[in-house]
């Protein structure tokens, strides 16, 4: 609600064109409302549980309420909805059709959240609604070839290419979190073994941590980590942080497979820069450095590394930077991408084009 000055008389009423942003997490659901020009004007957080597939349209509708009712405006007063959502998304059809970390499959989550919000909703996976933002509001610059690769409770990259979003034949390009990288290693929300998400996601970190604190304690070797109940990934960087040997060692092994992943994203794609972000990269330096001297390490061992891997090729998001709800924001301000006449995309793994 906005007053003129001191006087008592109300603004008059305008219809706003805002944008909202979902990002639909593992735990929890950020949106944001915004103006068309970007000022933010409501920002709210709400945790998800294991919300069962049925319920999710009803859930994220009442958040998306919520967050305009704060903003002092209502849905007639939206151009779309963009939602990202970790998993595989249609975004001609709106759909989910799997997203392992929500247990959710054949999802219409677009069509259910335009009837009940009665407003456009544009849907687009999460990682790459996040790259194609960053690229949008050149977050990182003017850099029309990049890659993010975000790091949470599932772990993805998106792929900018030539200043477009590159999704691939199955809007999967990026899926990095799923190549298998330890055929011994643990088992992963996908049914494979030793994916790169089942070695450095959130969970992984946590599961890593238990698993050397159990040595540890064998060992005899002190750590404060065994003080701690139910570990999670955050304790573990604070450990480490704080100079645990155990903590330290499992963040070095995170380390070491991230800078793998990085290696890889830059010869595939060959980017110019290489954005991480993620609930586990807000641990910042901590979190940085082990990547930073693996990636040292490989520079040594060859001239191709030494020249693809330079040293500002990477870059940290700040906590605060929300990528993936202004992500959601970017694609709802572009709109939902149209069928070509005769049913056929107009160009095969290129949506999002401008
Ligand atoms: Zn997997």
């Amino acid at each position: 609600m906005s007053h003129d000055g001191h006087g008592a008389i109300p603004a008059p009423v305008e219809r706003r064109p805002l944008l909202v942003g979902v990002d639909v997490g593992g735990t929890k659901i950020t949106v944001l409302v915004t103006e068309a020009g970007g000022r933010v004007l409501a920002r709210e957080l709400a945790p998800v549980g294991a919300e069962p597939q049925h319920r999710a349209a009803e859930r994220i509708a009442a958040v998306v309420r919520a967050s305009l009712g704060r903003a002092g405006a209502s849905p007639d007063d939206v151009q779309a909805v963009g939602v990202g959502v970790p998993g595989r998304v249609d975004p001609l059809a709106g759909s989910v059709s799997l997203a392992v970390n929500l247990g959710w499959s054949d999802l219409p989550l677009g069509p259910d959240l335009e009837a009940l919000l009665g407003r456009p909703c544009v849907l687009e996976n999460d990682v790459r609604a996040a790259a194609f933002g960053l690229h949008r509001r050149h977050v990182v610059g003017d850099i029309d070839d990049l890659a993010y690769l975000a790091i949470g409770t599932g772990v993805s990259a998106g792929v900018v290419l030539h200043g477009r979003l590159h999704r691939g034949t199955h809007g999967l390009a990026g899926e990095i979190g799923h190549v298998v990288v330890d055929s011994d290693g643990p088992e992963c929300a996908c049914g494979e073994r030793g994916c790169l998400e089942a070695l450095v996601s959130g969970p992984a970190i946590a599961r890593l941590a238990r698993s050397a604190i159990r040595d540890a304690l064998v060992g005899d070797v002190a750590t404060p980590l065994r003080d701690v109940a139910d570990v999670t990934s955050v304790d573990v960087y604070r450990a480490a942080a704080d100079g645990d040997r155990v903590a330290l060692e499992v963040v070095d092994g995170v380390g070491r497979w991230l800078a793998w992943a990085v290696h890889v994203l830059v010869m595939t794609y060959d980017v110019e820069r290489i954005v991480l972000g993620g609930g586990v990269s807000h641990a910042g330096a901590t979190f940085l450095e082990p990547i930073v001297r693996e990636l040292g390490r490989l520079r040594e061992g060859s001239d191709l590394a030494r020249e693809q891997l330079r040293p500002g090729v990477l870059e940290l998001l700040p906590p605060d930077a929300d990528a993936g709800a202004w992500g959601a924001v970017t694609i709802a301000g572009f709109g939902r991408p149209e069928a070509a006449a005769g049913g056929r995309r107009r160009e095969v793994g290129h949506a999002w084009e401008t």
